[in-house]
């Protein structure tokens, strides 16, 4: 499939010096671990999402050929407060339909258009160019687009910003658009959205005469970057860092809008702006609030704003709300939000395992805010967590085969966590699919002299710099293998910068190139290996991982993983399951001197690294029938297995557990 890259050069935005872009998704080929799953993706998620959208009948309500279904459901139009108290639910006798569905289908043309690259498929893209025709006989004149508020909810269009993910939908919708244009050269749904962007760009300012609103649910900031970046207009670069600019100033936008619709601003579900981050201005945040997907998707905005405008005002809050996150927040898994309540945060290290939220979307959300971080330049402590995300947390979401799914990822579970087919609310199997069908985009910076490579894995990139067309070919067994070998082919010798990522979890690491051993004190900053020479073709990088199996223990504040040990290896976060455990997983304790054994099981899961150990169990069987007793129980051994937590209840469903007890 052919795809030009931009719509007109991209070199026209101001672009900063220091920035690094991800390469496009179609410039980077992955194979093993990555391209088993991104075949999934491809062969089975992709059509998969296409499918239960119709299901859910999505489709009628993007149809203008169709009667709307909120004129056929017998079944009053809640009003924008009221959609919002009931969970943005809309709900008749046969049909449930949802204010936030152009996300979903945004996601879905996302994932199909990132799947195309990989797989050719005719009849799905044919699917999709139908909904994209459906879109165009949908848009008003004006260039507005919602298949909520133009059918279900008329005339009420930008009265409720704070609740009901208008401009969140068309955020998704211009990432799908984009990501259609550049995977089939096809620009129906870029226009439409360039449209729809000039609409919403006449529609909110600063200026006099314009709306000083902003979305309760962000997306649109990061959205409106991309639209910039393959544009080349610089007015969508502006719009998104008006959004950003203008969120949580005073007086406040989402009190003066609910006063104008007859609301009272103080009946609000969710008590507090928090919620939505909106609270205070960005860049006087400190501390990761309120709705995990929403803090994830303002936060990468905040991101892209930062490196290309050069602010560190914004990059200064960034850092303050990383650290935030990563040192009181966050699941080793890299889950993040443990509350349904508000789909979020609650206090510092309150880290519940088995009542986990840890939303799919949550851990996808912060592959993306750490991939912008990175384009400020290259820094292991994004890339490290970044990775943490991507390996556990995010695709723990995705089942090995690409057809079902979770929306909660907890650390443990007592065997009714299961994957299902769909859910009411859809946003998760469309965003992990997305991420992983553009995984390849994740492995990269690249600046103008230099190249940074923040993953590993076996793949082949093609890059230019100051015009030399250069091929990088990694070959890897990662994650399952520290041992990379990197071999680089530019069309003529070129000087340029090789970053490379030495991992946070790696004690050892050896470095050579043609053969020559690298000083890798001499050349590290940030996590970050810099090789500056002349590259000649078939020039060899060999990097040397050390993957030794961790114990992982939690900061003693966190009082669900007091006394309990957490096993890696590698980028891999561990758990052991009742299948290979037999059940009651809670009795398990390992000592800590307990030998554990990493062994290769290429029949298993797919093919992974199993652990596995001699611990202790305590044992019931003399227990007689009472519940309390002064004799302690009695111990034996057992042998325990512990599987990659994000190849977990893909077989026999069951217990499964990740923080194990420490004995000893
Ligand atoms: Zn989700």
């Amino acid at each position: 499939m052919t795809a030009s890259q931009s719509a007109s050069p991209a070199a026209e935005l101001d672009k900063p010096k220091r920035a690094f872009r991800p390469l496009p998704v179609p410039q980077v080929d992955v194979r093993g671990f990555w391209g088993d799953r991104v075949d999934a993706v491809a062969t089975r998620t992709a059509g998969i999402l296409y499918d239960r959208c119709v299901e859910a009948r999505m489709l009628e309500q993007i149809d203008p050929d169709r009667p709307s279904p909120g004129v056929v459901i017998p079944f009053h139009s809640p009003s924008p407060d009221e959609a919002a108290t009931a969970g943005n639910e809309f709900t008749g006798s046969t049909v449930t339909t949802q204010m936030f569905w152009d996300s979903d289908w945004g996601k879905t043309i996302e994932t199909a258009a990132y799947s195309l690259y990989r797989r050719r498929n005719d009849a799905l893209e044919k699917k999709i160019d139908a909904v994209i025709d459906m879109y165009g006989r949908l848009q008003q004149p004006d260039g507005y687009l919602s298949s909520w508020y133009q059918r279900i909810q008329p005339g009420l269009r930008w009265t409720n910003l704070r609740d009901c993910h208008e401009l969140y939908c068309a955020g998704h919708l211009i990432e799908g658009a984009v990501a259609y244009y550049q995977a089939t050269g096809k620009r129906k749904l870029l226009d439409i959205m360039c449209r729809y962007a000039d609409h919403i760009a006449e529609t909110f300012g600063t200026e006099p005469g314009k709306k000083k609103g902003y979305c309760g649910h962000e997306e649109i900031e990061l959205a409106l970057v991309k639209l910039a970046r393959v544009t080349g207009e610089q007015k969508y670069m502006d719009l998104a860092k008006y959004f950003i600019d203008q969120r949580g100033q005073q007086p406040h936008y989402f009190d003066e809008e609910a006063r104008a619709r007859g609301a009272d601003p103080k009946a609000y579900h969710f008590k507090t702006y928090e919620y939505s981050q909106s609270h205070k201005p960005v860049r006087e945040q400190d501390k990761v609030v309120g709705h995990a997907v929403r803090a994830m998707y303002l936060y990468s905005g905040m991101a892209d704003i930062a490196t290309e405008y050069g602010d560190d005002t914004l990059r200064a809050a960034l850092d303050r709300l990383w650290d935030d996150l990563t040192t009181k927040n966050l699941y080793i898994t890299g889950g993040l939000g443990p509350s349904s309540h508000n789909e979020g945060f609650t206090a510092d290290y309150d880290l519940p395992n088995e009542t986990a939220y840890a939303e799919t979307c949550a851990s996808v959300g912060l592959v993306f805010w750490a991939s912008r971080m990175l384009g400020m330049g290259p820094h292991a402590r994004y890339a490290d967590m970044m990775e943490r995300a991507l390996y556990n947390g995010s695709i723990s979401g995705l089942s090995l085969d690409g057809s079902l799914f979770f929306y909660e990822n907890p650390l443990e579970s007592r065997g009714k966590h299961n994957r299902w087919k769909w859910h009411r609310c859809p946003c998760c199997p469309p965003n992990i699919g997305r991420m992983v069908a553009s995984i390849g985009s994740y492995f990269y910076g690249l600046s103008d002299d230099a190249l940074a490579v923040h993953l590993y894995g076996n793949s082949t990139a093609r890059f230019d710099i100051a015009g030399t067309q250069i091929e990088l070919r990694q070959t890897s067994n990662y994650p399952w293998d520290g041992a990379v070998s990197i071999t680089i082919e530019p069309e003529a010798p070129t000087t340029f910068t090789l970053h490379l990522r030495l991992p946070a979890w790696c004690r050892k690491a050896a470095l050579k190139v043609n053969g020559e051993a690298v000083d890798l004190d001499a050349v590290t900053s940030d996590g970050y290996a810099a090789i500056r020479r002349e590259w000649r073709k078939g020039d060899q990088v060999e990097l040397e991982l050390e993957m030794a199996v961790d114990r992982l223990y939690a900061n003693p504040q966190v009082r669900q993983d007091i006394g309990r040990v957490a096993l890696a290896r590698g980028p891999l976060i561990y758990c052991v399951e009742e299948t290979d455990n037999a059940g009651q997983l809670h009795r398990i304790a390992l000592p800590r001197t307990a030998q554990i054994e990493a062994r290769e099981q290429p029949n298993l899961l797919g093919g992974v690294v199993t652990l596995s150990a001699v611990a202790r169990k305590e044992a019931f069987e003399d227990w007689d029938h009472g519940l309390y007793r002064t004799e302690p129980p009695a111990v034996e051994e057992a042998k325990i297995t512990a599987v990659p937590y994000f190849a977990w209840d893909n077989r026999d469903p069951g217990e499964m557990l990740v923080w194990i007890r420490c004995a000893g």
